[in-house]
């Protein structure tokens, strides 16, 4: 994998992206799961409706279901959600009718109850009902044997209510992906280790976990591995591991030019490797390569070990081609969501690469989007992360913004949030 692309020595986080997107092959395993867990999973064969939606004509409104254009009508019975009126009107006749139950045969309009006055048995209203008002037509939302969803989709809330309403109890899912997640690092310390014991330097491994908490949320099965030393014998253990047991590995740590960074060595050995040096701030550096296995192969995404950038980079690049690899169809509408906003603080920037400041947005009481930035703009600074609902987005070649400007700002979305 060479570094061919690579503009002015630094590659576009857009050119990294496809270059993923574009080198990665999705799996083809599925799975057979009911409804209720599907939430979330790439949709893998076609899901056809059992029936049409609505099943019958019914009523939109509480009130009367009439036969033709009359004066007044007399009432012959009623028709509820799940109890529908068995006989058939004649021209002048009306039933009660709630919303959702069935349009009596015969019946051709509804008249909500608002404008009805009744008088034992005889109904008036206060303006006619027009031929079809107030009726949802058989079938006008989907049709017996539909296509419901297209192959590829990710599966959310509003597909889980349309699948259930089409009788769809179970759907075929591309299979859970197995990510193995490990830290490099001789200064790494697990959380709950207590502070006291913590040597000089040391830090807490907490990209091991923020990247465990985000992949969660992308349904996937995580085999956490640890945290490693910088020690290119116990690397390699660990990503024979890795490469064992899952379809992708990642890493945090140990892929900038360091004199401790051993990954590139180790993984030479073990696949084929190209390690990047993206135009992206924060987060330079990052690797990505392939571990040939007996089965197919593992890959690897190796990510920088400052804790903002392993998430942006996770976010920007990772995320899109593990999408890619678990089937996701339209990549390019996945991407997220961008919307302009005014910025409320000048901000400081060279030219050279695309920076993902870390900002917060809200709409101000003159339902103005706006956004300011949090914290000091460091690559080890979380708690501007935490305090951030967005990425601003400042494009490559861009510098200095300021106050009043008009920036892009990417609300965080899953998994980030
Ligand atoms: P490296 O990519 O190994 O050169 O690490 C860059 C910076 O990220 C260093 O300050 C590391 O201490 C820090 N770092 C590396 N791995 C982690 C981790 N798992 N959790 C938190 N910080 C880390
Ligand atoms: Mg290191």
């Amino acid at each position: 994998m060479s570094d061919a692309c690579a503009e002015n020595g630094l590659r576009s986080v857009e050119a990294a992206k496809q270059m993923l997107i574009d080198s990665i092959n999705p799996i083809t395993a599925t799975e057979t799961i009911p409804l209720s867990q599907a939430c979330g999973r790439v949709l893998a064969a076609p899901v056809l409706a059992e029936l049409d939606l609505p099943p019958c004509d019914n009523s939109a409104m509480d009130g009367y279901a009439l036969c033709g254009e009359h004066n007044s009508y007399t009432i012959i019975g009623k028709s509820l959600a799940g109890h529908p009126f068995s006989g058939t009107l004649e021209p002048g006749q009306a039933t009660r009718i709630t919303t959702g139950a069935a349009v009596p045969t015969g019946a051709d309009r509804v008249q909500m109850q608002e404008n009805c006055t009744l008088d034992g048995d005889q109904l008036s209203m206060s303006r006619p009902a027009i031929p079809g008002e107030n009726i949802r037509r058989r079938g006008e939302d989907v049709h017996t044997g539909q296509s419901l969803i297209p192959l590829g989709a990710k599966i959310k809330v509003p597909h889980i209510a349309l699948l259930a309403a089409a009788g769809v109890a179970q759907v075929t899912v591309v299979r859970k992906l197995k990510a193995a997640l490990l830290s490099i690092g001789d200064e790494l310390k697990p959380i709950g280790t207590p502070a006291a014991e913590l040597g000089d330097g040391d830090i807490y491994d907490s990209n091991r976990i923020a990247l465990q908490a985000a992949l969660e949320q992308l349904d996937m099965d995580i085999l956490d591995l640890g945290c490693w030393p910088d020690q290119p014998d116990k690397i390699r253990d660990a990503f024979v591991q890795a490469r064992d047991h899952a379809d992708f590995v990642i890493t945090s740590g140990g892929v900038s030019v360091g004199e401790a960074d051993y990954t590139k060595t180790v993984l030479q050995e073990l696949g084929e490797i190209g390690f990047w040096k993206l135009a992206i701030k924060p987060g330079k550096p990052f690797a990505f390569g392939r571990l040939p296995k007996a089965q197919g192969e593992t890959l690897f995404f190796g990510l920088p070990g400052n804790p903002v950038s392993a998430i942006v980079t996770l976010y920007q690049l990772v995320v899109p081609a593990l999408e890619k690899l678990r089937g996701t169809a339209e990549l390019h509408r996945q991407a997220p969501l961008q919307v302009r906003a005014r910025l409320l603080n000048d901000i400081r920037k060279k030219p050279g690469r695309t920076d993902y400041q870390r900002g917060f947005t809200y709409r101000d009481e003159d339902g103005i989007q706006v956004v300011e930035t949090r914290g000091i703009q460091g690559s080890h600074i979380l708690s501007g992360f935490a305090a951030a609902n967005c990425f601003v987005v400042l494009p490559r070649e861009g510098g200095d913004c300021e106050t009043g400007d008009w920036v892009t700002v990417e609300p965080f979305t899953a998994p980030l949030k």
